[in-house]
């Protein structure tokens, strides 16, 4: 069977980006592949944090994926500082890595502020960690979003050069196999939701580390939370709804996450939405949205990955069945009462 890996960093929220870009998809590929979804925790660390939050959110990264269909009788599911081997391999891929690669980054350009100083050296170095993820596990293929586009190409070239330098008939003359030492993964992009955009930015990309939560949509945000986020979100006074208009990157970006998370296809939605207004169209995409995220939000505050919140929810849930059971032994004896008089 091919290998597929893939994760999430547990900084702050999984949003919908991570869920449409990655997640999802990787449900599909449970059947047909070996595959091993970890939570990335030593890559939250790249950026200042918080310990005893970054434990939480592990937990609860862990509990998302199981809450969006991750099936661990079919997948492997694991936290990636609890296998040390991830930074062994890391620190041997460093000694291959020309600097110049690293520098040349998008993401840590973007991330480092330009030029501060006192930016940590692992923000730099991070991509090599990523490759360390991937080729740790002969991965043949690693479902990301379009933003690790660049990181995966980088995977690719350092195993390249791996390979060339250490594999091959200098490996076999000092007692190895011969051939390729490293596996050369190739990346699974979605067709559709590779980007997804910020609500408040049509031409950024919505992030976890962006500031504002005002910006995406979290997949444990409440109703009213999703409601309020979609009616200040960005739009545009032009007559009508449509896709691919460069001078509307917004409104392309609410129509593509109304067409994934309705499962429609683009000219459906087209169809649909061509001669809509903002009102209309705002309050069908929240009413998709809530009824999308719903089902993922009761499994997650079910699910016992934290015994005081799941502690909460039995006692809610408890509360709920109770109160059913009351009104159930109400209505049998007053069904009975009226059978027998
Ligand atoms: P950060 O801002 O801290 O980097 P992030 O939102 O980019 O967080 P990551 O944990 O870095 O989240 O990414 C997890 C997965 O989600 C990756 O596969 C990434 O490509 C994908 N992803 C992240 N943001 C988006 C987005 N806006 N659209 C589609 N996919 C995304
Ligand atoms: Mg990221």
């Amino acid at each position: 069977k091919k290998r597929v890996v893939s994760g999430v960093q547990p900084t702050g929220s999984v949003h919908l980006g991570n869920y449409l870009g990655a997640i999802k998809n990787w449900i599909s590929l449970q059947d047909t592949y070996e595959t091993l979804f970890f939570i990335v925790d030593l890559h939250a660390i790249t950026l200042p944090y918080d310990a005893s939050e970054l434990s939480k959110d592990t937990k609860k990264t862990a509990a998302l994926y199981l809450a969006c269909g991750v099936d661990t009788s079919k997948a492997s599911v694991f936290v990636q500082s609890h296998v040390r081997a991830h930074v062994e391999l890391m620190w041997l891929l460093s000694s291959a890595t020309p600097i110049g690669w690293l520098n040349r980054m998008i993401q840590f350009k973007e991330k480092s502020l330009k030029g501060d100083e006192n930016v940590g050296v692992a923000l730099l170095t991070y991509p090599v960690l990523m490759a360390s993820d991937i080729l740790l596990y002969q991965s043949d293929f690693v479902p990301v979003g379009e933003d690790q586009k660049q990181h995966l190409e980088l995977t690719r070239e350092l195993a390249e050069r791996v390979n060339f330098l250490y594999g091959g008939r200098k490996w076999k003359k000092r007692g190895g196999k011969g051939g390729a030492l490293f596996k050369v993964p190739e990346a699974l992009i979605p067709p559709a939701g590779a980007r997804v955009m910020s609500l408040t930015d049509g031409l950024s990309k919505m992030s976890k580390s962006a500031p504002s939560d005002q910006s995406r949509i979290n997949l444990l945000d409440p109703k009213e939370v999703i409601a309020n986020k979609i009616k200040r979100c960005k739009t545009d006074s032009f007559p009508g709804l449509e896709f691919d208009n460069p001078e509307r990157p917004e409104c392309n970006n609410l129509l593509s996450i109304y067409q994934l998370i309705t499962g429609r296809t683009k000219e459906e939605v087209t169809l649909e939405c061509r001669d809509m207004n903002w009102g209309t169209f705002k309050a069908n995409l929240t009413d998709a949205l809530i009824d999308h995220l719903h089902p993922i939000q009761v499994i997650f505050w079910i699910w016992p990955y934290n015994s005081t919140e799941t502690l909460l929810a039995f006692l809610l849930f408890g509360f709920i069945r109770l109160r059913n059971l009351v009104f159930l032994i109400i209505l049998t004896t007053a069904a009975l009462a009226i059978y027998h008089s």
